[in-house]
């Protein structure tokens, strides 16, 4: 039978950015319910590449990817379990003068938060991580205390701590509805009733900007499928050689089960209609492509020759949510008293997650946050993208080939 429920904050989703976003409230203190439509954390969360990237252009996002790469670094220390992380470095070649001059961005946005980041020889390069040949690179950028975790650990871990402090677990728990009164959200209608709240938190992932539509609030983000796959056992990989990005061909590759992990921006991706998907639509069932990636290895061949001949032992791919200028929506939504977003992760969200989440935690409890959110928020697309098709064209435009956005 329905039952009406209270709680002083209704987190929907518990991929990496609700998970970390209710663990962080409940460590201020605040009366938490996180709910999910599906199995709590398994939706693209668990389906990523587990990448962090300090370097950033902008300095918001370089400050919250510092802050989450060292959070998920002390992970264990602090949460009490393990995220897997390890500090391999990461490398990024530009091709390109206007790729190099991008990466020089990056890098010097980097050091100018007192983010270690150098300019490498390709000799160099190749020395770190010896299944990259890394040919014609005008420039190659080094961020020693980048790396990479398990991404099945990251919602998990916020999960299960967010549980130790309070927080109410309710899986198969879709949110039909935002409950409003006027201008003030007053939280969700659910299938086992009302959980009635003064605070609730849009962070379903690829469903985001369809959970706010039900209110009458436009999310500007696109999901896309993003994939990648993981090879059989090669000699002389190692998992603290760096992660290897290639800037103009946006691929990405580093160590995982003793061989390669392989993903890539491919220009054209597969748009996602939340909408249009079934009730009940998990993202196991989405259809991959092996042809999307089989392109992208051909283009870089020259430079990871050993990819051409291993054998792929396991292939994946999720629906992340891309925004008009590559940049995610975090923070309170104009509109709707009440309601916060954390969403368009622009491919990133598992490692920006830590900070994101203690970020919007901060501006629920105390009004604001350090950094300030406020160049996240979704009030910068104010009456812009409000054609389906024009939204959709931005918001590819930001996928395709990526690290050159
Ligand atoms: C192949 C691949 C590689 C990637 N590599 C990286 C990487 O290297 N580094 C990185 O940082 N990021 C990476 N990403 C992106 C990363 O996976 C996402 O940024 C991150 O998982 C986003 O988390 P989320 O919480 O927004 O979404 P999700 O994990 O999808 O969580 C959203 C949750 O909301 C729930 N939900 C939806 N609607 C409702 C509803 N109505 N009611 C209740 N619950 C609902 C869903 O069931 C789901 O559990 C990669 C993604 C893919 C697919």
């Amino acid at each position: 039978m329905a039952s009406a429920r209270t709680a002083g904050v209704v987190v929907i989703g518990s991929g990496a950015f609700g998970a970390s976003t209710a663990y962080h409230l409940a460590r201020r203190g605040a009366d938490v319910a996180l709910i999910d439509q599906h199995a709590l954390g398994s939706q693209t969360s668990p389906r990523a590449a587990g990448l962090t990237s300090k370097a950033d252009n902008m300095p918001v996002m370089a400050r919250l990817r510092d802050e989450a790469c060292e959070a998920l670094a002390r992970f264990e220390e602090v949460m009490g379990r393990s995220v897997g992380f390890h500090r391999s470095g990461s490398l990024k070649a530009a091709y390109t003068e206007a790729g190099e001059a991008r990466l020089h961005q990056g890098l010097d946005t980097a050091k100018w938060l007192g983010i270690e980041a150098e300019l490498i020889s390709p000799v160099h390069a190749e020395k770190l991580a010896p299944h990259f040949k890394p040919g014609a690179a005008r420039a190659i950028g080094y961020v020693p205390s980048d790396g990479w975790l398990d991404p099945a650990k990251v919602a998990a871990g916020f999960i299960a701590r967010a549980a130790e402090l309070g927080v109410r677990m309710l899986p198969f728990t879709p949110a039909r509805e935002l409950l409003r009164d006027g201008g003030r959200v007053q939280g969700v209608a659910t299938p086992a009733g009302e959980i009635r709240a003064p605070v609730v938190v849009d962070a379903a992932g690829a469903w985001a900007a369809r959970v706010a539509a039900g209110a009458g609030i436009a999310i500007p983000l696109v999901p896309v499928r993003h994939q990648l796959f993981v090879t059989e056992p090669i000699a002389g990989v190692e998992p603290l050689q760096p992660i290897v990005r290639l800037l103009e061909a946006s691929v990405y590759v580093r160590y995982e089960q003793g061989g390669l992990l392989f993903g890539g921006y491919e220009d054209r991706p597969r748009v996602i209609d939340a909408a249009a998907l079934p009730p009940g639509f998990d993202i196991a069932q989405l259809e991959l492509d092996m042809g999307v990636l089989r392109a992208l290895v051909d283009e870089v061949a020259e430079h990871f020759p050993v990819l051409a001949t291993a054998r792929v032992a396991l292939h994946r791919g999720g629906a992340p949510t891309m925004t008009p200028d590559g940049r995610p929506i975090l923070g309170r939504v104009p509109g709707l008293e009440g309601l916060y977003v954390a969403s368009g992760c622009c491919v990133g969200g598992l490692s920006l997650s830590p900070a994101a989440g203690r970020a919007l935690a901060d501006l629920i409890v105390d009004g604001k946050s350090d950094p300030d959110l406020a160049p996240l928020s979704v009030e910068r697309f104010r009456g812009r993208f409000e054609d389906a098709g024009a939204l959709e064209a931005a918001c590819v435009g930001q996928y395709a080939r990526r690290y050159t956005r």
